[in-house]
């Protein structure tokens, strides 16, 4: 029985999420206490019951403590199988979370399956819809496996309510090297909006048009998604490369003005673009779990995020294998697991 105390390092989710994955991959139970011991409000949220419900569920696994608030769950696994799963958060908790904890296991589950999922797809801390689907799945297919997904409807915080079909193909995970991220191929500044006044979404997206001002009046778009979609706002900003996509992501927030939403997130892609790495501070530490299942494999990223450094810290845990991190001349980090 693993082991883990959930304040360490992070001290959030994630570490919870990858623990019921590398859990059902590797047939170890585990018990976790202090959950979520480096957040405000510490203990399981509902997105973090849902991703647990979901991982017993695609896993034959039983957990006991799974309640709203509780800070230690004790979780055993059993055999991964395929089908066709509806999971609903039920606020406005990330679909994309609760995607993160079962996708790995399912895509080594014995057969093809239909993950349908309820809740957020555009709200900060998590990844969005767009970033899954452009950023993350694109590699992860790379890898073997064949994996789509489709949106539905979106979600915003605070209301929730959007669903997101993930389809899996199986097939074993191949070690990949990713050092270079290749050339530009195109760029893109999409606002999607519902619910909110046209002026507000013109607003937001015209402060990131001005501060990425070398690129042109058609790189951005401003996208209007029906009525009941919302109320929000999301901005996605992409470059996509040869070898990756980054996507990087603001979000409309009651008090915050849609300015500074603008500029900060075009700040962010402007950092990477100056970096020469492959992975975002985002995509680095959702690729370490498939790298890891994969048995090898690299990667060159920004600066080495908390996240990164606590998934290393877990996965090294469930599966002994070792993962380094080595400092660049130009600023990059290489990420290598062995
Ligand atoms: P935690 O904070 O422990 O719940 O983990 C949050 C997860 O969401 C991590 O895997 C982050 O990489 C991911 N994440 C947070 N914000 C974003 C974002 N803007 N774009 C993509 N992924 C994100």
């Amino acid at each position: 029985m693993i082991k883990i105390d959930g304040s360490e390092g992070e001290g959030g989710g994630q570490v919870l999420r990858n623990a019921c994955a590398l859990s059902l991959l590797t047939g170890e139970p585990f018990t976790i206490e202090k959950i979520r011991g480096g957040r405000e409000r510490p203990g399981l949220m509902r997105q973090h019951l849902t991703s647990i419900a979901a991982a017993c569920e695609i896993g034959g696994a039983n957990c006991d403590g799974l309640k709203m608030g509780s800070t230690q769950i004790t979780f055993r696994p059993g055999t991964i199988k395929a089908g066709n799963y509806h999971f609903a958060v039920g606020t406005a908790g990330s679909t994309g979370l609760v995607l993160q904890t079962v996708l790995i296991p399912l895509i080594h589950a014995d057969g093809p399956s239909r993950v349908t999922i309820e809740g957020g797809t555009h709200a900060a801390s998590a990844p969005p819809f767009d970033f899954l689907e452009k950023s993350f799945l694109p590699i992860l297919n790379r890898m073997g496996p064949e994996v789509s997904a489709q949106i539905v409807r979106h979600g915003f915080y605070p209301r929730g309510g959007g669903k997101v079909v993930v389809d899996i193909n199986p097939a074993p995970l191949k070690p990949m090297d990713c050092l270079d991220r290749g050339s530009l191929i195109s760029r893109s500044g999409l606002l999607k909006f519902a619910g909110i006044p046209r002026g507000i979404a013109e607003r937001l997206l015209g402060a990131a048009r001005k501060t990425l001002s070398d690129w042109s009046a058609d790189d951005f778009i401003l996208r209007e998604l029906p009525e009941d979609h919302g109320p929000g706002m999301a901005l996605l900003i992409e470059a996509k490369y040869e070898g990756v996509t980054e996507v990087v992501s603001g979000f409309g927030k009651l008090g915050l003005k849609a300015e500074r939403i603008g500029k900060s997130t075009a700040s962010r892609i402007a950092g990477y673009k100056k970096s020469t790495a492959f992975a975002g501070p985002y995509l680095q530490d959702q690729l370490l779990l498939p790298f890891a299942v994969a048995g090898g494999g690299s990667f060159t990223t920004v600066k080495i995020s908390q996240h990164t450094r606590t998934a290393a810290d877990i996965i090294g845990r469930f599966t002994g294998r070792s993962i380094s991190f080595e400092n660049s001349t130009d600023g990059t980090h290489l990420i290598r697991i062995r």
